[in-house]
């Protein structure tokens, strides 16, 4: 998979990708990160890739011409624009994505970006949340990250991803290391017997009251098509 980060400030996005997981599947050749500024491709004077807003207001605004030549330099690739105003990103988009081969992240600074770019050029928008950041490149890299570990060969354990939070619809259960008690608080005695289906259960049941605790709109989905199935 090629990520292209159409980004003013690509030093902020490399070294995530120089460790850790998507740092090994960079070196394997199973991602591919490739970053474009659009300071290199605008036509106006002295490299100015933004503008006042022609409605006025305050702030500048990423300008069309420049973003616009940086993509149609690109050729076959999914387009994404990273905006507060965007669908919010979940799993199933990770996974769904997962399966392209080229993706572009626009990461809009200033203000954001033009809109004639998004209507001209980008295929998907979203956001990662509603609260407003400096700019877009922290979430084309959770965008990046959450699609990369559904990608074949960059999980060590692709197993791992069965049991995940979203997975089934609910969060993930308690997990717990060793020590078996650490200052006083010790894990699930059910856990430490080794009945498997027991923990099973366990587990499951704990996964249930934390979704209801954190996610009540996750939990009452679950109760809508519970019922449905039994109708
Ligand atoms: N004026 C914009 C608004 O009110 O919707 C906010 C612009 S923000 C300061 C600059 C850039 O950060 C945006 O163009 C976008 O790329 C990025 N950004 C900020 N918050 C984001 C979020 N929650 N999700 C995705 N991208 C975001």
């Amino acid at each position: 998979m090629k990520f292209n980060f159409i980004t003013l400030f690509p030093n902020l996005v490399s070294p995530y990708f120089n460790d850790s997981i998507l740092g090994r599947a960079t070196q394997k050749g199973i991602i591919e990160i490739n970053y474009i500024n659009p300071r290199n491709y605008t036509k106006q004077k002295h490299k100015k890739v933004d503008d006042y807003m022609i409605s006025g207001g305050a702030g500048l605004l990423m300008s069309v011409q420049p973003l616009c030549d940086a993509i149609d330099e690109l050729g076959d690739t999914h387009i994404i624009y990273l905006t507060p105003v965007g669908k919010k990103f979940n799993q199933n988009d990770a996974k769904r994505l997962a399966n392209l081969s080229n993706i572009t992240f626009i990461c809009g600074r200033y203000e954001g970006i033009d809109e004639r770019v998004i209507e001209s050029k980008v295929n998907e928008v979203f956001s990662i949340g509603d609260f407003v950041l400096t700019g877009g490149e922290l979430a084309a890299m959770s965008l990046c990250d959450a699609i990369s570990r559904n990608i074949p060969g960059v999980l060590g354990n692709i197993n791992s991803l069965d049991i995940e939070s979203f997975e089934s619809g609910i969060l993930e259960a308690p997990s717990f290391t060793k020590p078996n008690i650490f200052d006083g608080l010790s894990v699930p005695s059910a856990f430490l017997k080794g009945n498997h289906s027991i923990i099973i259960a366990l587990k499951n049941h704990m996964a249930l009251c934390k979704t209801r605790f954190f996610r009540t709109d996750l939990y009452q989905l679950l109760n809508r098509q519970n019922f449905k199935e039994k109708r």
